[in-house]
């Protein structure tokens, strides 16, 4: 597991609800974090999954770690994976392995 800003930043990445399994449901989640795309958003709660990514941590101020989404996505083109849906991706592009091989 990588180490979150703060404390605060660290509770959003780890929460989850008992009264929300899905937590684009929960008034509570606040932060979406994907690790595979190293990325933070602000979960927009208007019904659906949406999220708008944010740059510096909303509590401490800590300038967040800058988004591979389009790294990740370069890389598995140059697999030949052009479509992540519906092709297979491999294992160490599922999990943030990517990067944190070279942190
Ligand atoms: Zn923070
Ligand atoms: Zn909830």
């Amino acid at each position: 597991m990588i180490k979150h800003c703060c404390a605060r930043m660290q509770a959003q990445v780890d929460f989850s609800c008992p009264d929300h399994p899905e937590l684009d449901a929960c008034p509570e989640a606040l932060i979406r974090y994907s690790d595979k795309f190293r990325e933070y958003g602000l979960r927009i709660h208007d019904g659906g999954s949406g999220s708008v990514a944010i740059a510096h941590c909303p509590w401490c101020g800590a300038t967040l770690p800058v988004s591979l989404r389009s790294r990740w996505f370069d890389e598995l083109a140059a697999l030949g994976i052009d479509d992540p849906l519906t092709q297979v991706v491999p294992e160490r592009f599922r999990h943030g392995a990517l990067w944190r091989d070279d942190v």
